[in-house]
């Protein structure tokens, strides 16, 4: 038996990470080698849950003209196509998948319904919560703080397109500096973009530490479940 760290992880991809190289829609070179890294997971035995982002798509700030509310609508919804998609590609390499809406579509998706989702977990099915929490001026980072509380989640993986947290951005800074570990605090007094303030609070009120690293190698997944110290570790 492989020596696994975490038993049940709440994976959150951002949906710039599935856009690949492309920048924009979905890859499906990516969304296929996430696939295979998920299913080694299962096979591991680790319970995988999912939140998907929506920025690869549609991110409701940035929809000009338009009323915030209606445009979050529009991003909730793009983050449920993106699970969609991963759904179709893990079922197409055998992993019993089942996605949840928080807003409800039922001939598309089941509602999210946390007693249910724990159940399919135990089964070993992966879940994908899509459709972020469901209520605008939120963002899929907190959704994934949400889930991993109320699933009681061991860590969340913030799989980025960034391989960690930098004291500025490195895109830009080649002299960034990156942390092997941080505080919630520092995360919140620095303002660190790891995850939005409010989803950042949620993790630190409920003790949930965040791996933060790049899905450039989605076998990064399957490290940083085994303990691999990959990227920036973000805890009290
Ligand atoms: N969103 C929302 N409420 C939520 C989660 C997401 O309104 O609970 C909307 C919001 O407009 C956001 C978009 O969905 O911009 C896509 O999510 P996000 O920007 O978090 O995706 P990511 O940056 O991870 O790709």
């Amino acid at each position: 038996m492989e020596s696994i760290k975490y038993t049940r992880v709440l994976l959150k991809l951002s949906g710039e990470a599935l856009a690949g190289d492309k920048g924009f829609g979905i890859d499906n070179d990516v969304v296929n080698s996430v696939a295979k890294s998920i299913k080694e997971l299962t096979s591991m035995g680790v319970e995988v849950a999912i939140v998907v982002g929506g920025g690869n798509i549609f991110r409701g700030r940035t929809g000009e003209g338009m009323d915030r509310t209606t445009a979050d609508h529009m991003g909730m919804l793009a983050t449920v196509i993106n699970s969609l998609a991963l759904q179709s590609a893990l079922e197409n390499i055998e992993v019993d998948t089942r996605v949840q809406t928080a807003i409800e579509m039922r001939q598309v998706a089941e509602p999210y319904i946390r007693r249910r989702a724990i159940r399919h977990l135990e089964k070993n099915r992966v879940v994908i919560f899509g459709g972020g929490t469901g209520n605008p001026y939120f963002s899929t980072d907190t959704t994934a703080a949400l889930r991993a509380a109320e699933i009681e989640a061991e860590v969340i993986l913030l799989a980025k397109k960034v391989d960690g947290v930098y004291d500025s951005d490195p895109v830009t800074n080649p002299d960034a500096l990156k942390f092997d570990e941080l505080t919630y605090m520092d995360v919140l007094s620095r303002e660190l973009k790891v995850m939005d303030s409010t989803a950042t609070s949620l993790c630190m009120d409920n003790n949930i530490p965040i791996r933060v690293f790049s899905l450039e190698d989605p076998n990064n997944i399957i490290e940083v479940v085994k303990g691999k110290s990959i990227g920036t570790l973000v805890k009290g």
